[in-house]
């Protein structure tokens, strides 16, 4: 066990896990410094919270590596190749994140032993898989949180007084770039498309620090058997001996495997009664929406939880007690026929690829900030399923380029407006292009922050709209 008393602690970021570490840190001894590049009133009320607690904050420089510093903790957002962490390469200062420093105190609490963690990675469906997780393990009579990139932060979870038999961990790329102990129990990598490459650099860079969370697994190595890029990262981790890679598929399964025959989920890898050579876990329908890619994510999170010893009535109760969080593939009405689904959280093309699989023939609105993506891959394999397309928000040029080069079939209004009231127009437009039958999805491919504060305030401005035509039409 690492000893605080005294270490000189660096903390990036007043942010909530920013402020999560330092309170911790401060609490077992460490002498913590908070540093941050603003300097605003809220800033400085945060300061003064903390000053109570022993830890001082320096703001308006988030460069510098203050004196005799001996630790960095990043925060998240943070880039790796920011002044603060290059400072700290160059002067052989160790950098790591909240969720290496949760890890390393997991058995700080002498009257306990610490939860074994089931770990959640990939490029789309994290929340959803790991909540999904959590709600078996609780069906299974488990005392378990839904931790890391949601919720409580992971450090507080650790050190809390509520005592957990098993932490189901969302683990986003940046938390594992930073984390390079942590060792799960088993861990599930979803998905792997291109995405933060500006954070990580490159693909390889980014492949490798999503394929981390397999190393030192000690009972299973979940992969998509879709995605041979998860499968190759459980080729070349390190695990324990014994530690199985187990795959999930919508298609039947080979041995080792979870997947789907005639409707229902059925596990291969984990058979109890040897007489078998699959065991039944739960229908399609029992998928809370039973959309293909989240029937990927309710077998992914049923493999860690099998590889946990969770039986398979569990898996079911869990699934059919689960809600997916706002704004992913939500419906929202129907309207004359034409269902309205609100996938805000859509905000890269490989998640819009997914939710716009599920329904056909759809009007898709789409459109924002394209982070630097391009859509030709996505209209390609999308572009047969659509009755039209409205786009808005910054970059829909884009888009709209996409559709004529690989889908001039199909109608385009291309909505110029960024004002309040455009999504009530795109709304408008999308209910002319559909008829009875249709769906009519907002799944953007790009991040909302041209348009709106966040991808919560775009799927809410989406939903008043569709019960503003509801209104109009009865
Ligand atoms: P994350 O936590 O990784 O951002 P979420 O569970 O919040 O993922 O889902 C975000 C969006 O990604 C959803 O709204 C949906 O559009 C899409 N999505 C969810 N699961 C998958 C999947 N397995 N494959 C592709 N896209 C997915």
């Amino acid at each position: 066990v690492t000893s605080w008393q005294g270490k000189n602690i660096t903390v990036a970021g007043l942010g909530v896990s920013g402020i999560s570490a330092a309170r911790a840190l401060a609490g077992l001894g460490a002498s913590v410094t908070v540093v941050d590049g603003g300097d605003s009133e809220g800033h400085r009320a945060k300061a003064a919270e903390l000053a109570g607690l022993g830890v001082s904050v320096r703001l308006g420089d988030a460069a510098t590596l203050p004196e005799g510093t001996g630790l960095v903790v990043t925060s998240p957002g943070w880039k790796p190749d920011s002044p603060l962490f290059r400072a700290a390469a160059e002067a052989g200062v160790d950098v790591v994140g909240d969720v290496e420093i949760a890890w390393l105190l997991r058995d700080s609490r002498p009257d306990r032993k610490a939860a074994p963690w089931l770990a959640v990675t990939g490029t789309n469906g994290k929340t959803t898989t790991t909540q999904m997780l959590a709600s078996i393990l609780r069906a299974a009579g488990l005392k378990t949180a839904a931790v890391g990139n949601i919720g409580t932060p992971i450090i507080d979870v650790v050190l809390g007084d509520e005592e957990y038999d098993v932490l189901a961990v969302e683990l986003s790329s940046y938390q594992l770039h930073w984390a390079p102990s942590v060792r799960a129990h088993s861990a599930a990598v979803l998905n792997l498309a291109p995405d933060h490459l500006d954070w990580h650099g490159s693909m390889e860079a980014y492949a490798a620090d999503k394929g981390r969370i397999y190393e030192g697994n000690t009972v299973a190595c979940v992969y998509n058997v879709a995605d041979p890029a998860t499968e190759r990262l459980v080729e070349e981790a390190d695990v324990e001996e014994g530690c199985r890679a187990i795959g999930f598929t919508l298609g039947a399964p080979g041995p080792s495997m979870l997947g789907v025959v005639d409707g229902i989920l059925v596990d291969r890898a984990f058979v109890e009664n040897r007489q078998r050579n699959a065991q039944e876990l739960a229908e399609v329908a029992d998928v809370n929406p039973p959309a293909p890619h989240n029937i990927a994510n309710a077998l992914a999170a049923a493999a860690l939880a099998r590889a946990f010893g969770v039986p398979p009535r569990a898996v079911r109760d869990g699934l059919r007690d689960f809600r997916p969080d706002a704004h992913r593939v939500a419906r929202v009405d129907e309207v004359g026929g034409v269902v309205y689904v609100d996938d805000s959280k859509a905000t890269n093309t490989h998640a819009a690829e997914a939710s716009l699989a599920a329904f056909e023939p759809v009007v898709w609105i789409a459109g924002g900030l394209a982070k630097g993506a391009t859509f030709d891959e996505l209209v390609q394999k999308s572009g047969k399923r659509l009755r039209g397309a409205v786009l808005i928000g910054a970059d829909r040029a884009l888009i709209a380029e996409a559709l004529a080069r690989h889908a001039p079939e199909v109608p385009v209004v291309d909505l110029d407006r960024t004002d309040t009231g455009a999504m009530l127009a795109a709304v408008r437009e999308a209910a002319r292009l559909a008829e009875p039958g249709d769906t009519v999805l907002l799944a953007p491919a790009c991040a909302s922050m041209d348009m709106f504060a966040n991808y919560n305030e775009r799927g809410d401005a989406f939903a008043d709209a569709v019960r503003e035509l509801a209104a109009g039409s009865a």
